[in-house]
């Protein structure tokens, strides 16, 4: 049997990873394992102002864009969490038209909330111009997002520019990296109460919330802050293969005291669904609130 030769990586920053051809997503985020990509070629790295910026095609998950050796998106699997995370706040909203992205440099996200034909102006605010730039030349079926008439991109911290914004934004979904490095600001409760004066009264947001089975105590914690903020807040999540445990999860809260977010407002119809998403439908919306009782009891 002749011996298979992995590719050695050359890419002499392509820190903590032997060159035998495997990406390691190890992390104390995620203590004692960690998701193992194998790698065709490295298409780009560069340090930004913020982190290290790793793009990279794999053998079986398309093209990857990994963030201080976090994996952000592979075009085999982002559209789960795409979508998720914003046709849940989007289709729990009854009229969105004016919506804020922060993160979400990759343009995925941008990329569903102008499936809505009721937006009229999609803001999108990453801190690091450099994702936003590697997105769009590495990631094109992401960075299509970037390109609809209605869509307006800042680069800036997410924290700042939230700082003056008051009573303007229908829904805000805040894609953002994990909270350790520059997306540490909005997993805290002063990032809430931008979030709750920034929208209008009716206002919707979603945020990136981790894995139950890896951060319920920081998943604990951050409903606790945003129900000290909003006073409709549910947890939700969606299966993705290449995040931590095959899942992540969603905080979707509510300025609207009598919105219930674990049903959706508006919908499509099923043939639409099946032409506009690949992983959100109107059955799956509710579905995903429904937890397992180890979470459940802990975020009760
Ligand atoms: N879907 C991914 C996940 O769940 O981990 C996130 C993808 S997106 C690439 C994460 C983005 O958050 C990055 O582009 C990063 O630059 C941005 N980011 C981190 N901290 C930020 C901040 N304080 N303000 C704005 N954007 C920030």
């Amino acid at each position: 049997m002749a011996e298979i030769v992995h590719p050695t990586i050359k890419d002499p920053l392509l820190v903590d990873q032997p060159p035998d051809g495997w990406f390691r997503e190890i992390s104390d985020m995620w203590p004692g394992q960690a998701m193992t990509l194998k790698v065709n070629q490295v298409l780009h790295h560069e340090k930004s102002k913020y982190q290290d910026v790793l793009v990279f095609e794999s053998s079986d998950y398309g093209t990857v864009l990994v963030l201080d050796n976090v994996i952000q998106c592979t075009e085999r699997d982002e559209f789960s969490y795409q979508e998720m995370i914003t046709h849940l706040a989007m289709n729990s909203h009854p009229n969105p038209k004016k919506v804020l992205v922060i993160g979400g440099g990759d343009g995925g996200v941008l990329r569903e909330v102008v499936k809505h034909d009721t937006v009229e102006e999609a803001i999108l605010c990453d801190i690091d111009e450099a994702v936003i730039r590697v997105s769009k030349k590495y990631l094109p079926g992401m960075a299509v997002g970037y390109q609809h008439p209605n869509v307006k991109t800042h680069v800036g911290d997410g924290f700042k520019f939230l700082a003056d914004k008051k009573n303007e934004f229908d829904v805000i979904i805040t894609d953002s990296s994990d909270p350790e490095g520059p997306a540490e600001s909005l997993f805290q409760k002063p990032y809430f109460e931008l979030l709750h004066n920034a929208l209008k009264e009716d206002g919707v947001i979603t945020t990136q919330a981790e894995n139950q089975w890896l951060h319920l105590s920081l998943i604990t914690d951050l409903k606790k802050a945003c129900k000290e903020v909003f006073p409709v807040v549910e947890y939700a999540y969606t299966t993705i293969p290449t995040y931590p445990s095959g899942q992540i999860g969603f905080m979707v809260c509510c300025k609207d005291a009598t919105r219930d977010v674990r049903k959706p407002l508006r919908s499509w119809s099923d043939e639409e669904e099946e032409k506009l998403c690949r992983y959100y439908n109107k059955k799956i919306h509710e579905a995903s609130f429904v937890l397992p009782n180890f979470a459940r009891v802990a975020l009760r």
